[in-house]
């Protein structure tokens, strides 16, 4: 299968779709933001910093990211194809991460580009909910997305709860960074010719558009 790179806004539907893939194909989700938030749980120097900057809505130091990736890529449950949610968030990281990917002979696979009509935006990430557990994602505005009883998940009972950094100081920060370092991105693989858009508008229309693009492009989804 094709490596895929996922590449929205906040709260557009990244981890949503990634795990959908996942599940019904057997990706590898690599998704940096859950990396980094398993790290910075880890009560040393190294754990306090990352928490610091996620807490705040800023992105952590571009080596940091691209030692994780390196080290996950190259890992054997990934060379059937894996997801990347949340990585890469600027041009630099983007460049390296094609450098990477020549020096390791991966297939640079194709990026997916969600989109998202602007009033739906801030519903998406301050009502998003997660399970504790599972993990699947949550949003209380939507009626398609929303738990059948209040706070618990659906799959395995467990209880939902809300990101830390769902809050307004950071989701300001981390929208102000996406639109000035991570959108640069999008033109980037345009001219690879490798990106391809995806309405997220709702989530099951936009699996069935990457299932279509994948097909269209003959990729063994099976
Ligand atoms: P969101 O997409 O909603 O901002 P993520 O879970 O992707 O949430 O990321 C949470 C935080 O983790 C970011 O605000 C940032 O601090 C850090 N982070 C995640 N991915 C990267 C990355 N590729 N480069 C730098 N920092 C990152």
């Amino acid at each position: 299968m094709k490596n895929l790179i996922l590449l929205a806004v906040q709260g557009a539907g990244k981890g949503t779709l990634a795990k959908a893939l996942c599940k019904k194909y057997g990706y590898v989700h690599i998704s940096t933001g859950d990396i980094l938030r398993q790290r910075a749980s880890v009560d040393d120097e190294l754990g306090t910093q990352i928490k610091n900057l996620i807490d705040k809505g800023i992105l952590v130091p571009d080596d940091l990211i691209l030692k994780t990736i390196e080290d996950k890529i190259q890992e054997s449950e990934c060379r059937n194809g894996y997801i990347l949610d949340g990585f890469p968030r600027n041009l630099e990281q983007a460049k390296k991460y094609d450098e990477m990917i020549k020096r390791l002979n991966l297939d640079e696979g194709i990026v997916i580009h969600l989109t998202l009509p602007e009033d739906l935006l801030l519903k998406r990430i301050t009502g998003r909910r997660i399970c504790s557990s599972c993990g699947l994602i949550y949003n209380i505005y939507s009626d398609q997305m929303n738990s059948k009883q209040d706070g618990i998940c659906d799959e395995c009972g467990s209880s939902l709860y809300q990101r830390a950094d769902d809050n307004e100081e950071s989701m300001k920060n981390r929208i102000d960074t996406y639109f000035k370092v991570t959108v640069p991105i999008i033109d980037y693989y345009k001219n690879k010719g490798i990106l391809y858009e995806v309405d997220s508008t709702d989530s099951n229309n936009a699996l069935i558009s990457v299932e279509s693009i994948l097909g269209f492009l003959g990729d063994h989804i099976d």
